[in-house]
């Protein structure tokens, strides 16, 4: 596949999420709290997101090293925090997952592993096949340097809230109770903002079509579940704190 032909492929692979942002602001995706059981099969829910999340985990470094292009320190520095991120996700966060007997339906986990799959390769085929080798002088450019604090702080935002929600429940516990402390003084989800701060600034120090794209789809998933999940907790909790946003800080 040549370049153009691969750019106009993620340019409908954007088109879609779109789409689907469209769609998830109507139909809320059916797992954690919005599990539906009319959704067919379902599967525990710490194996679905083990087996969502570790494809990826494999799928960018297999073609980012099979593929030719002559590979750069700050190519392998764009590899080394994708991994980063998904080695938490796929192998330490499902297991620390509170959510014992909880099931999530089996299609939701094959949308996110085709998702994953997509953005992953997408990545892969580009850093390992496509790009020009990335230039060391990047390195000293604000926007590498901007997309890179983006990156840690949205990892640490998203890291430090999901601790705190997986912290609210006890062992054996499976119920929900109002978050405290860090972003949640200000937003319901800042664990689903950290995502896509986190991801905005993999786009920008990438500076990559893919890296946008994957941006762009994390946010076409997680502003509606952001939505959703503030609706719940106001319906949810009378004592909920009223001036709680969604998802972003004095926005939304
Ligand atoms: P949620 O905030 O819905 O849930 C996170 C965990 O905390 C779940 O185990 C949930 O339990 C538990 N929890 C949430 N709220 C409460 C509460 N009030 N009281 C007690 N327990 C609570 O996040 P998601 O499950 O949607 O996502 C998990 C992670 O995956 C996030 O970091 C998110 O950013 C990331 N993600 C990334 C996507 C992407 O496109 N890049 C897509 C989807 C998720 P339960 O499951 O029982 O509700």
């Amino acid at each position: 596949m040549d370049l153009e032909t691969f750019q106009w492929i993620l340019g409908g692979w954007i088109a879609l999420a779109v789409v689907i942002f469209l769609i998830n602001l109507r139909i809320v995706a059916p797992y954690g709290r919005h599990t539906k059981r009319t959704w067919g099969p379902m599967i525990d829910n710490r194996l679905g997101w083990f087996l969502m999340e570790t494809p990826v985990l494999l799928i960018f470094p297999l073609l980012f090293f099979l593929g030719p292009t002559e590979k750069s320190p700050l190519s392998y520095l764009f590899l080394g925090l994708y991994i980063l991120h998904y080695a938490h996700r796929a192998l330490i966060f499902p297991w620390r997952l509170r959510t014992r007997g909880k099931k999530m339906p089996i299609v939701i986990m094959f949308s996110a592993i085709f998702f994953n799959l997509v953005n992953a390769g997408a990545l892969g085929i580009y850093f390992g096949f496509l790009a020009a080798p990335v230039p060391d002088r990047w390195a000293y450019h604000p926007a590498f340097w901007m997309g890179l604090v983006l990156f840690f702080s949205g990892m640490a935002v998203n890291w430090d809230s999901d601790t705190r929600l997986l912290n609210l429940r006890k062992p054996g516990e499976t119920g929900y109770k109002i978050p405290r402390g860090g972003l949640f003084r200000y937003l319901s989800c800042p664990n689903l903002f950290g995502e896509i701060v986190e991801w905005s600034g993999f786009a920008l120090l990438t500076f990559s079509l893919p890296g946008l794209a994957f941006a762009i789809w994390t946010a076409a998933n997680l502003i509606p579940r952001g939505l959703a999940h503030h609706r719940w907790y106001q319906g949810k909790f009378e004592d909920y704190p009223p001036e709680r946003r969604a998802i972003f800080p004095f926005l939304l």
